[in-house]
């Protein structure tokens, strides 16, 4: 038989037999994508109620290792997810079979609850081709947009500092969200410091000539805000050497290392104190000077500065972990975590460590998560209450033949997506993506789009 023939070759039904399988791959199609919205729909209660927060660094980490898709696929769903809580006629397409996912995942990109009913025009009438390509175009006009109200608020940074009437000095001023970011963790730094240093001046046992007041949140501000021009002028407003810049320097008394239930103190170069756990952490893979004291504190013997781990030996542990071995973590580079500490006796060898990322480090050392090597040499890793953390968690059970469930759930649901619901409205005509834009999105001003040829020239 010619192929050619099949085409006409007409069933009772008025389906040539070679439309039969189309018509099935667009049927089961769009029942796959209403049931992606259901998916979409559970993925967003987990993320919101932090259902993944047990020992993953995200939603997206959780979904990646328990479903197995690759990290990509597995943040953009957590993306649309989220983004759909929030456009309901999207979601509604979408759990209707009448958008597919890959039109919907296009138009969350750019879609807000004001122009959510247009694009989703956009997605009914438009291939899946079109529909990116006007996306694309309306994100150009959201930067050009977006860059003139950052332009417009960077203009506007001002500090006014001045002299009140009574003596006091004022100051108010506007800064840019991440100048005002810096400043505020400034602050707060600060006033922990001075908490610190009120709270030490107590333990010591120094009576106070004035009664302790207990001083509002905008009387610490003040004193915070005094104690960082106090450093930056006592610093010549120099930053220090790159290297030293971030170094967080912790002074632990060596029992407390090796039993973090023993008496002695880890404090912060400054003096703030910190868990023994997190000074266990900080120095499971760090630079350590050994000093020694006499009874009464002071240093008698200064060792030299030493890497816990030789470089050779990181080297090597990087060669092997490949990044963070924490189950379900795809961090390329981490800390090197000893199994058994080094202050217990553990020794600094290949077999007693294992890379974690900074935040499966944290996990383990003070979140209560174990991670042993087993006599085979794999590592086995615990939640706190000691269930383990399977390293691939096995496949759900799935009838032999999923299609019927999958119909018969979405009939049950009360949606019934056939071959045509998807159809796009598009009969052919060239699309102009500049003409569309300046037609449909509320900030366009118009020629901010290369002209058809043009564009084409660019896709090309
Ligand atoms: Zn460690
Ligand atoms: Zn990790």
């Amino acid at each position: 038989m010619e192929i050619g023939t099949l085409h006409t070759v007409a069933t009772a039904e008025g389906i040539s037999e070679l439309d039969r399988p189309g018509h099935e791959i667009a049927e089961l199609s769009a029942h796959l994508d209403a049931a992606t919205a259901r998916l979409l729909d559970l993925i967003r209660e987990f993320d919101a109620r932090g259902g993944w927060n047990n020992g993953f660094r995200s939603c997206a980490h959780w979904l990646s290792w328990r479903v197995g898709i690759d990290m990509g696929a597995a943040r953009e769903r957590v993306r649309v997810a989220r983004a759909l809580g929030a456009l309901p006629r999207l979601a509604d397409a979408l759990a209707r079979g009448e958008l597919s996912y890959t039109k919907v995942r296009a138009l969350t990109r750019v879609a807000t609850p004001e122009t959510e009913e247009r694009l989703l025009a956009v997605g009914r009438a438009g291939t899946a081709c079109h529909v990116e390509r006007i996306v694309r175009g309306w994100r150009r006009v959201d930067v050009l947009a977006e860059s003139r109200e950052t332009a417009r608020l960077h203009k506007s940074r001002a500090v006014h500092v001045y002299q009140d009437e009574d003596g006091m000095v004022v100051i108010r001023g506007r800064l840019t969200l991440d100048v005002g970011a810096v400043l505020m963790q400034a602050l707060a730094a600060a006033r922990e410091t001075l908490y610190q240093r009120a709270r030490g001046t107590d333990a010591g046992g120094i009576p106070r000539d004035v009664p302790a007041e207990t001083s509002s949140m905008e009387q610490q501000q003040a004193d915070a805000l005094a104690l960082l021009a106090e450093s930056a002028l006592h610093q010549s407003l120099d930053p220090g050497a790159p290297g030293e810049r971030h170094q967080v320097v912790v002074h632990v008394d060596a029992p407390v290392l090796a039993d973090p239930e023993a008496p002695g103190q880890s404090v912060l170069e400054g003096g703030t104190h910190v868990s023994a756990e997190t000074s266990r952490r900080l120095a499971c893979d760090a630079n350590r000077v050994v000093m020694r004291h006499d009874t009464d504190g002071r240093t008698v013997e200064v060792g030299a500065r030493t890497r816990t781990i030789p470089p050779a030996l990181r080297r090597a542990l990087h060669h092997r972990d490949r990044g963070c071995r924490f189950p379900g973590c795809d961090v390329s580079f981490g800390q090197g975590h000893h199994i058994r500490h080094w202050a217990q006796g553990g020794p600094t060898t290949l077999s007693n460590l294992a890379m974690l990322c900074r935040r499966h480090h944290r996990a383990v050392h003070e979140e209560g998560y174990q991670v042993e090597r087993e006599p085979d040499g794999e590592l086995r890793f615990r939640r706190p209450d000691g269930r383990p953390l399977p390293a691939v968690p096995p496949s759900p059970a799935i009838p032999d033949d999923p299609v019927p469930a999958l119909r018969a759930r979405n009939e049950a649901a009360g949606l019934h997506p056939h071959a045509r619901t998807a159809m796009p409205g598009w009969l052919g005509e060239r699309l102009d993506v500049g003409w569309a834009i300046d037609v449909l999105h509320p900030l366009a001003v118009g020629h901010q789009f290369p002209s058809q040829q043009e564009e084409e020239t660019h896709v090309t």
